[in-house]
């Protein structure tokens, strides 16, 4: 996708939206947040190249992808927000689980992995965070052996455990940080590989259409060619640069999330008839439960295009365009 191609993403996401008016109704929402289960039927058919091949957007052109730059990604997430947050976070995942090849792979590692997700619809999860690893990864206990035959490397043997991995129990490819005698690295693992097993789904309070689960490693092979990049030690790095998509996708879901709630929240208020008219007519509602929503998703709106903008002053411009925007600074709602 041409940077900027502002006719390509918005067909992608008027197709996303007219998917999901389709396909996603309310009530296929709830039953699955009822039961607590992934719609993996739903997620594999917005894989499917022939009905969206959403996976698609952050697989460079070269290896059958479309290779979305950020405002596409940013837009995408948006949208995939505004129709659930469970099933958003189960298309984040493969984003996200693609993401240390697309900072760290070799030329060739790519063409291997983003060509099979891409042409086989392959669900990715990302596994990072430990018992003991969140916020505070150098704590990673996972590690990664060599496997030395004839005095080279050949391969890996990873043991230790990864807890909430998203699509953790229904990914196919799951890119893995582990504690390699080099230092952190991120390897390659295949779905039912000898010794690799994925723990029983999470029981969340929230996104309830995305599947969590933990994960187990003992002694899982895998050979020296899945070390993404083929040097042991880049790892933090790797995520470190993965983060710095991963934070604007989940602001573009807090956008889109927050976006939706607020719209039908509206709706509710222009039929909802209490005092003898619409609850949307009133000031005392508008004003306070309404209107600041709108005013701070402008401001988040603003803040996520600049932190986009490639040569972006030091601060974030002031909204001054929008009278509503001034009052609501200056009375301090932002
Ligand atoms: C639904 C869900 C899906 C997830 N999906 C994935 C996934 O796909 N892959 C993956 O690898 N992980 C995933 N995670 C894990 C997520 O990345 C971690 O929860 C996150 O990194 C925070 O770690 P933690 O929960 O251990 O919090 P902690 O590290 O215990 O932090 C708790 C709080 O303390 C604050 N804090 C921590 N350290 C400091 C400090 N030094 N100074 C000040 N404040 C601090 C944090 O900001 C946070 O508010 C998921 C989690 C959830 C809930």
């Amino acid at each position: 996708m041409a940077k900027n191609d502002l006719t390509t993403r918005n067909l992608m996401l008027d197709s996303l939206k007219q998917y999901a008016k389709n396909r996603i109704s309310f009530n296929l929402i709830r039953e699955h947040d009822a039961k607590n289960e992934i719609p993996l039927d739903i997620l594999k058919e917005m894989y499917d190249h022939d009905i969206l091949g959403v996976h698609l957007l952050l697989i460079p052109e070269e290896y059958g992808g479309l290779g979305g730059q950020t405002t596409e990604i940013y837009r995408v997430c948006e949208q995939l927000a505004r129709i659930d947050l469970g099933i958003a976070t189960g298309v984040f995942a493969t984003f996200l689980g693609s993401d240390p090849l697309n900072v760290g792979g070799t030329p060739e590692q790519k063409a291997k992995w983003f060509k099979k997700i891409a042409h086989e619809n392959k669900l990715v999860a990302y596994g990072a965070t430990e018992a003991d690893a969140g916020s505070d990864l150098v704590s990673l206990r996972t590690r990664a052996e060599h496997v030395i035959k004839d005095g080279k490397v050949v391969g890996y043997k990873i043991t230790g455990s990864k807890m909430w991995i998203s699509n953790g129990g229904v990914a196919d490819i799951y890119t893995v940080l582990a504690l390699a005698p080099g230092g952190p690295s991120w390897f390659i693992v295949e779905k039912g590989t000898p010794g690799f097993t994925q723990d029983a789904h999470e029981d969340k309070h929230g996104i309830r259409l995305s599947n969590t689960a933990g994960l187990a490693f003992d002694e899982v092979y895998v050979p020296a060619e899945n070390l993404i990049g083929l040097k042991e030690g880049q790892g933090f790095l790797q995520a470190q640069a993965v983060f710095g998509y991963t934070r604007l996708m989940v602001a573009a879901f807090g956008l889109g999330g927050g976006e939706e709630a607020v719209e039908t929240a509206l709706t509710y208020a222009q039929q909802r008839i209490q005092a003898g008219g619409p609850l949307a007519e009133k000031q005392g509602f508008m004003l306070k439960l309404i209107t600041p929503h709108y005013v701070r998703f402008e401001a988040a709106r603003a803040y996520i295009d600049w932190t986009m903008l490639p040569n972006r002053a030091t601060k974030p411009p002031k909204m001054q365009s929008k009278p509503w925007a001034d009052l609501a600074i200056r009375k301090n709602f932002l």
